[in-house]
């Protein structure tokens, strides 16, 4: 690194963590894109007399709010809701809700911020934005988590609207959440509106939102395997999660020829020697979007394979590994584990699942990695597609929409091809993510002025 980049880049940090203090999962988010772009900006000093990364990670405005409601014995509960604005440079906020008990700001920053790039990588003008509550849906019956999802929202549409700012889903807002999010917002506004995305087929959703985030990251890994003559065909995969992106992806990986041989929760994972199919598939479909169930019920189902509580997958030998659960689930160890078993390539479906030490093991032996701004940014940009479809009022066929999701991974992938290839020939695609979406920001907000 030059010594331009690392005195700015420690000063900056500095003031950032004496402005933000204890928000470890922000500063960790604005410390990976400021590696990227100290550089850039040293080429354009006017873009540091303009202070625009100090304006990028001050979020324009920071909503919590209290949510109580009623659980199912009559007892009354308080969860805390957020929602943070970061950046509307480019178009109206944009991004998920989360329901899960480890939220809180740091966390909501932290997504806001990465959310911003990410959408900005997509070529659709959307604005970067997060929400989410404490709240764990996992035990709540589905009275409470409409209970829930009607008090949350009776706070939250002041804040939002179709041309203002468009809330999706997340870790704990599947498909039951969101109906019963826009539900209220519609009673509420009385307008029907495309200001949730994610939303049943029959009421206004996209067809493929459910797959675009997982089908993104395998589309995007194929482009990533591509540069060295790979591809799916033949690989062994693991991916960790067992939600809506695990799921997906590990669809996808398989049907495009590879063997998918894990899959996690917060509890442990499971190992099944034998690869997924179609059958196994349809069993963890329906075992964690019907019955709600846990991932270690598979090896009931299917006595072959294995479940490890409490553990990761990454010591599993795998050729490709998709990490689609969580922020931080994989560390150094598992970096290093992934690495001596002959890993080719880590693409990322979570939102900053690879720790820094991580990374750094990764990038340091030439694999193949991509952070999940880029290649998990199909969810979002189905989106973007759901948006504009309620627009005009129209419905396209699932293969209009997976042929617009190609093209935007693809366009993505090429994207952090032109600001993140080294002089060695290796790809640094967090880098190239991080520039590419960095300057359309910022020469969005520079364009408008000081506001
Ligand atoms: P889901 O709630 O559908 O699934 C989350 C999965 O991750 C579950 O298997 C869950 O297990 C596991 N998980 C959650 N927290 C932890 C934890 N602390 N440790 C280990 N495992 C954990 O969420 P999604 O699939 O929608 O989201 C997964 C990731 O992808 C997140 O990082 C999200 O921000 C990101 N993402 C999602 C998009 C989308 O369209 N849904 C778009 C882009 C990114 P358990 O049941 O035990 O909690």
């Amino acid at each position: 690194m030059s010594s331009f980049t690392d005195k700015y880049t420690a000063s900056f940090m500095s003031g950032l963590i004496a402005r933000n203090p204890g928000e470890t999962e922000f500063h960790q988010a604005v410390s990976e894109v400021l590696g990227s772009v100290a550089p850039t900006l040293e080429a354009y000093p006017y873009l540091l007399d303009a202070k625009i990364m100090e304006r990028m990670t001050e979020p324009e405005r920071v909503i919590m709010f209290r949510v109580p409601w009623m659980d199912d014995s009559g007892e009354i509960q308080i969860n805390r809701g957020f929602r943070v604005q970061m950046n509307s440079a480019i178009g109206p906020y944009k991004g998920g809700i989360r329901f899960h008990p480890s939220v809180n700001l740091s966390i909501m920053k932290f997504l806001a911020f990465e959310q911003t790039f990410k959408n900005a990588l997509t070529t659709l003008p959307m604005g970067g934005a997060k929400g989410g509550s404490d709240f764990n849906p996992r035990g709540k019956s589905d009275a409470e988590v409409m209970r829930f999802c009607q008090s949350f929202m009776t706070e939250l549409q002041r804040h939002i609207g179709q041309d203002t700012d468009v809330p999706a889903g997340d870790i704990g807002v599947g498909g039951r959440e969101i109906g019963f999010l826009f539900g209220q917002y519609k009673r509420l506004r009385d307008e029907f509106s495309g200001t949730l995305t994610g939303k049943g087929f029959a009421w206004g959703g996209s067809l493929l939102r459910p797959e675009a985030t997982g089908y993104g990251v395998c589309y995007f890994a194929q482009q990533m395997l591509a540069t060295r003559g790979e591809g799916f065909e033949g690989k062994t995969v693991v991916v960790s999660g067992a939600g809506n992106v695990a799921q997906y992806a590990a669809q996808k990986a398989m049907r495009l020829g590879a063997k998918v041989v894990t899959m996690s929760d917060s509890d442990g994972y499971i190992y099944d020697p034998d690869g997924l199919d179609e059958e196994k598939m349809a069993y963890i479909f329906r075992l964690k979007n019907v019955l709600r169930g846990r991932i270690k019920e598979y090896v009931t189902e299917y006595p072959t394979a294995k479940y490890v509580a409490g553990e990761k997958p990454w010591r599993v030998k795998c050729d490709i590994a998709l990490p689609c659960a969580t922020q931080n689930e994989l560390d150094a160890d598992g970096a290093r584990a992934l690495v001596q078993n002959g890993c080719i390539c880590v693409t990322e479906g979570a939102n900053m699942p690879t720790t820094p030490e991580a990374i750094e093991i990764i990038q340091g032996a030439k694999l193949l990695y991509s952070p999940g701004k880029a290649s998990n940014a199909g969810g979002v940009a189905t989106s973007g597609l759901e948006m504009t479809q309620n627009s005009i009022r129209q419905k396209w066929t699932a293969e209009e929409v997976d042929s617009h999701l190609r093209r935007i991974m693809s366009d993505i992938h090429a994207a952090c091809l032109k600001y993140g290839t080294g002089e060695d020939g290796y790809i640094n695609y967090v880098k190239g993510a991080n520039v590419a979406s960095f300057l359309k920001v910022a020469g969005a907000m520079m364009d408008q002025g000081l506001v």
